[in-house]
């Protein structure tokens, strides 16, 4: 036999060996293995995960419809419309108010520019990542989904501003709870039907 062919048929053996040696030293090694879903991720608190669209303390929204967060984002994920408040129907303490809201999760690069633009901090952002999903469609949320939910001392928009304050006193921190007897109104621009009235 050569010594070239003895030198294959050692190496021939000593190869599988050396294979199974790492798979025994991996046997001790700690593992890495995360069991997700079942246990979900703990991120760092300044994660930048899913959207929220905040409420002042009363359930009025912040989001005044500027544009200025669509205007900063690089990705041109964000579409807004802005609409007048008026008394009946009134979803911000001010003028104006986000009448369409939606962020693109397909596009979407969650580099936070946006909640920098925002002049109210109503945009801002939630640790929640599980934002997948199989079709484009649903990555793009709506402004009902990213509204945030509704505490005890909330009522639903559209409703009247707190009685004797404005849209100053609300950044000042005035309001801290809906004024008692504050009711939703009939949010008309959204294709509800108010209450028929007898002639
Ligand atoms: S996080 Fe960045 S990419 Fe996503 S909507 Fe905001 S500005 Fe656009
Ligand atoms: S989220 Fe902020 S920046 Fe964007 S439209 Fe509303 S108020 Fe303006």
């Amino acid at each position: 036999m050569s010594e070239e062919r003895e030198r294959e048929s050692e190496q021939g053996f000593q190869n599988p060996v050396a294979g199974f040696g790492v798979t025994f030293k991996a046997m001790f090694k700690k593992r890495l293995t995360e069991q997700y879903p079942e246990q979900p991720k703990v991120t760092a608190p300044r994660f930048h995960g899913r959207h929220q669209l905040n409420r002042h303390p009363d359930g009025l929204e912040k989001c005044v419809g500027c544009e200025l967060c669509a205007w900063a984002c690089p990705a041109d994920a964000i579409y807004v419309e802005g609409a007048d408040n008026t008394e009946e129907e009134r979803y911000s303490p001010g003028e104006r108010y986000g009448r369409v809201y939606q962020i693109n999760y397909a596009r979407c690069i969650l580099c936070g520019l946006c909640i920098e633009a925002c002049p109210t901090r109503a945009l801002t952002m939630t640790n929640e990542f599980e934002l997948a999903d199989s079709s484009r469609e649903n990555l793009i949320y709506t402004k009902e989904q990213l509204l945030a939910g509704l505490t005890e001392e909330m009522v639903d928009t559209p409703h009247a501003i707190f009685p004797g304050m404005d849209e100053g006193d609300y950044y000042r921190g005035l309001v801290t709870e809906a004024a008692p007897g504050t009711v939703r109104q009939i949010a008309v621009s959204q294709g509800e039907k108010g209450e028929e009235v007898d002639a």
